[in-house]
């Protein structure tokens, strides 16, 4: 689940931009134009050629536009950080559903936190349905060169992809096929932007939460073991950074609140799921 680390400022979020000189600011406008000649679901090759999961884009999945111009960094990301949504542990595991449950997730960061996009980069759903979250993730994605400043976790914003799996994993495991859709996808983040699989974290390893919950939290040496075989690897895993020597983002994110934040989804936000 996210944290409201993006509710900067209009100016403090451009000042944060230029602050860090290599970012830039994309248009809205830029995300339904050329920039993306095709909407909807697709694969894309990765840059080894390797077959790309199906992700669906946010016009895919019907997306607002983002209240103001989301922010694309011309750096790599350096981590991804891996969330559970605290949602209900749903047995629909359609296309549907994932779709609305994007849609609800957009809904409760824009009006209720008042950010201006969804917060993490991608969603997997209990069915196993990967989409976008932030207008642009899945551009930059494949570009493999740049990165959509998210808000999903407090200090690692401008550093880490943030992906939101679906359900609550404090006492249960995630469906099995949500959790190779996960590999997948965070095979092709590592393999997209030269990303260590030792490099995959959980999101209380940074932030005071008990996202993404015990047990999926503890799936992570396999998560991380699972991408390396993805990518061709059958060499052991070494063991994340964390938590010497993690270089945080907190100078270009000077509004970020306390660390110590609740997991936060309202119940009922997502059902019933023909409401959204
Ligand atoms: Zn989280």
């Amino acid at each position: 689940m996210t944290l409201p680390s993006s509710r900067l400022s209009r100016r403090s979020m451009f000042s944060a931009a230029l602050s860090l000189g290599a970012a830039t600011v994309l248009p809205t406008a830029a995300a339904t134009g050329a920039a993306r000649a095709a909407t909807g679901s697709r694969r894309s090759d990765g840059r080894d050629g390797a077959t790309a999961p199906r992700i669906t884009d946010c016009a895919g999945w019907g997306a607002r536009e983002a209240s103001e111009e989301v922010v694309v960094l011309d750096t790599r990301p350096e981590r991804i950080i891996v969330h559970h949504t605290a949602s209900a542990n749903v047995t629909d595991y359609s296309q549907r559903r994932a779709h609305a449950l994007a849609r609800a997730i957009q809904r409760f960061h824009m009006d209720t936190q008042g950010w201006i996009d969804t917060g993490q980069h991608f969603t997997v759903s209990r069915g196993a349905f990967v989409l976008e979250g932030r207008h642009h993730s899945l551009a930059a994605l494949e570009a493999g060169d740049r990165l959509v400043r998210g808000a999903h976790c407090v200090g690692q914003n401008s550093v880490a992809i943030g992906i939101e799996n679906e359900g609550t994993y404090t006492t249960e495991e995630p469906p099995a096929a949500q959790f190779s859709a996960l590999a997948d996808l965070c095979a092709q983040v590592c393999r997209q932007y030269d990303v260590p699989p030792s490099e995959i974290y959980g999101h209380r390893d940074f932030n005071s939460t008990a996202c993404p919950g015990d047990r999926l939290h503890a799936m992570l040496p396999r998560l991380r073991q699972d991408v390396a075989r993805r990518l061709g690897s059958a060499q052991p895993v070494g063991l994340p950074r964390w938590p010497v020597d993690l270089p945080v983002d907190w100078p270009a994110d000077p509004a970020a609140p306390a660390r110590s934040l609740a997991e936060y989804l309202p119940p009922g936000l997502l059902d019933p799921v023909r409401a959204l």
